[in-house]
């Protein structure tokens, strides 16, 4: 066993030598051990989309309304690369998960989640921005890598090492996807993502308010069936992430509020959003499984064989679901 053991520590040691290190994540200002390459990133992500899409029962039928989503996602991704430019040219995709379940998370690699439930539960395009920078945040600041690294770093699963050290690392990482992805983002990983998600909406020029006011939506939201809802399985305490961001806000941002170069465009969101919503999903959307299958047009066919599932863990959002 000690054998074992040391043996494994000297797989550790090449491995991290074999991995390039660490380097400086220029989000974050902090040095991360880089487990995962931007490529292997990029197949966690499109590979995972996959997954998840299937599992909370597809994506939102309605182009109009995942092209408003993806607009101000990508609005908000612009403005990443005052920290770092190479993030642009990440697959970035924003999927509106056709699902009553209320929950957002992201994969590494730009894929960044959101539920219908969530969404129509909010009440201004800052508000989204809230949602989405918060998302964006957690993939550049490289916070999956992260969860590998320390895994590694408790030699957490010493096959695991055996395969990166055979060199096949992205169809290990994935395979361990499970084990390891879906583990929610510790709080201060979660308070990171606070952080930047606010630093892009200022830069866009929404109210950063917006992420204050999801928190406290979030506090006080309760599931479809009587049950907290998925997101706070993932994101706990969004009534101190509340008072944080407004602490945030106030410290570092103080010239967003009370100024109208930077709003939350409430009526945009209505009409751009909330009301093609309802109308698509009359009743404050209903769960699309209830609805028949004569209804739903052929594209929507996985959103009847698919189902979302409540209280299954998010994994980058701390969390995708799976
Ligand atoms: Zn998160």
């Amino acid at each position: 066993m000690r054998n074992a053991k040391r043996l494994n520590l000297v797989l550790l040691g090449v491995m991290v030598a074999w991995l390039a290190g660490c380097s400086l994540n220029k989000t974050t200002g902090r040095s991360q051990l880089n487990v995962l390459s931007r490529d292997e990133e990029i197949q966690i992500g499109t590979q995972g989309k996959a997954e998840m899409v299937k599992e909370y029962g597809g994506e939102v039928a309605k182009a109009d309304l995942r092209q408003y989503v993806t607009e101000v996602g990508m609005k908000l991704v612009k403005t990443t690369a005052v920290d770092d430019p190479t993030y642009q040219t990440l697959p970035w995709e924003f999927t509106l998960l056709d699902s009553d379940v209320i929950n957002a998370f992201a994969l590494p690699g730009g894929k960044v989640f959101m539920s219908r439930g969530l969404a129509v539960k909010l009440s201004n395009e800052a508000e989204l921005a809230g949602v989405l920078g918060h998302e964006i945040g957690h993939v550049m600041a490289r916070h999956t890598n992260e969860r590998f690294a320390d895994a590694l770093k408790m030699q957490v699963g010493a096959g695991l090492i055996d395969a990166i050290v055979g060199g096949n690392i992205a169809t290990t990482l994935t395979n361990n996807f499970g084990d390891i992805a879906l583990k929610s983002y510790g709080r201060a990983q979660e308070s990171e993502a606070d952080s930047l998600g606010v630093r892009y909406m200022v830069r866009a020029n929404y109210n950063p308010y917006g992420q204050q006011q999801v928190m406290e939506l979030l506090d006080q939201v309760t599931g479809k069936d009587g049950r907290p809802p998925e997101f706070l399985s993932t994101h706990p305490d969004p009534g101190k992430r509340a008072k944080a961001v407004a602490a945030l806000i106030a410290k570092d941002y103080p010239q967003t509020q009370n100024n109208p170069a930077y709003g939350l465009h409430e009526a945009e969101f209505k009409s751009r959003f909330l009301s093609k919503v309802s109308l698509a999903f009359p009743g404050a959307g209903p769960s699309r499984l209830a609805r028949t299958r004569a209804e739903l047009g052929p594209a929507d066919a996985i959103g009847i064989l698919g189902s979302a599932i409540p209280g299954r863990a998010c994994a980058a959002c701390g969390t995708a679901g799976r």
